[in-house]
């Protein structure tokens, strides 16, 4: 069954004299490639599907514009501008009644409220509920690579910052948005699983212990490799040069995938991970050395406090 409706995509495609088109969908939405492509087909446009995986906005296949004039990005909103490209956020609804169960959990009348760009629509829906039940839901912009009000990525949590509350309501799937949340406003978080109606409390501590073990596995590593990601959206170079003038052991390393193997041929004793921030911190487990992230590396070089260790965000420049 074809999830995505593809009528606004046709009208927008025709608007810009589009002739071919290329299509690119994250893991979770790949199966409705070929429905889609057939949809665009019959609406006169000649297509091709990017088969190359896809993990966000940030990893364009800018490769296919070769062959096509528009490149329509599914699942995400933009994280940078290319005229070239429509992004096609994909809207997955819910009760908002369910905000019902984190309300026992919420200690203050006035909480900033956050969530992914998938229900990222019903923010204002959300915040109303909240005032129904006389809390003031603060809901804040974010910055150029979160550019819709309470949105945040896993890589930037400006929108939950930019609240200055002192509590925060993230309404969402999976422990790593909360997490970071926490750790980059430093306030009290509650997190809300939309589809299970599980709310819990947020403590970030087992993340940074787990972390800390991972620094002192690398602290005595001969070589480190800075890896910088050849990604559209996940080059920060100029952070990349910053964190190898900081040791002699340094050196820059461009990646495409951060892959295990590749460390293993490259042969550094530890990395440094300028690319998608959620490496480190998700994929620690798959790779066979310890892979800091640039705020863990600025601590094991003297240039930063333990007690400023911070989350590592891709903010927009
Ligand atoms: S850099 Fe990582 S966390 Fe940020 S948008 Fe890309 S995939 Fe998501």
């Amino acid at each position: 069954m074809l999830l995505i409706p593809v009528s606004d995509i046709i009208r927008r495609l025709s608007e810009r004299g589009a002739k071919r088109v290329a299509l690119q969908f994250p893991a979770g939405l790949a199966r409705q490639a070929p429905g889609v492509a057939a949809a665009l087909r019959d609406a006169g446009f000649e297509v091709i599907v990017s088969g190359d995986p896809c993990y966000g906005a940030c990893d364009l296949a800018l490769d296919t514009l070769t062959y096509a004039d528009v490149l329509v990005h599914f699942g995400h909103a933009p994280v940078e501008d290319r005229s070239s490209v429509i992004y096609e956020p994909v809207r997955i609804d819910f009760d908002v009644g369910v905000l019902s169960r984190a309300l026992p959990m919420l200690e203050s009348r006035r909480v900033g409220l956050v969530t992914t760009v998938q229900h990222v629509h019903l923010v204002g829906a959300m915040a109303a509920y909240l005032g129904e039940h006389g809390i003031e839901a603060v809901v804040a912009p974010g910055d150029g690579r979160t550019p819709l009000p309470g949105q945040v990525l896993g890589c930037n949590f400006a929108a939950a910052r930019a609240t200055g509350a002192d509590e925060i309501l993230f309404v969402g799937t999976g422990v790593f948005h909360p997490t970071g949340i926490q750790l980059a406003t430093r306030a009290r978080v509650v997190a809300l699983d939309p589809f299970t109606g599980e709310a819990r409390i947020v403590d970030a501590s087992r993340l940074v212990r787990r972390r800390a073990a991972v620094m002192a596995k690398a602290e005595d590593a001969a070589s480190f490799g800075i890896i910088v990601s050849t990604k559209s959206g996940q080059q920060r170079m100029g952070l990349a040069r910053r964190l190898a003038a900081l040791s002699d052991r340094a050196f820059l390393v461009a990646m495409r995938e951060v892959s295990p193997a590749g460390m293993l041929d490259l042969g550094f004793g530890a990395y440094v991970n300028t690319a998608c921030p959620r490496l480190a911190y998700d994929d620690q487990i798959r790779f066979p050395v310890p892979v800091l992230t640039p705020p863990e590396f600025e601590i094991l070089c003297g240039a930063r406090a333990w007690e400023d260790y911070a989350i590592d965000e891709y903010l927009a420049p």
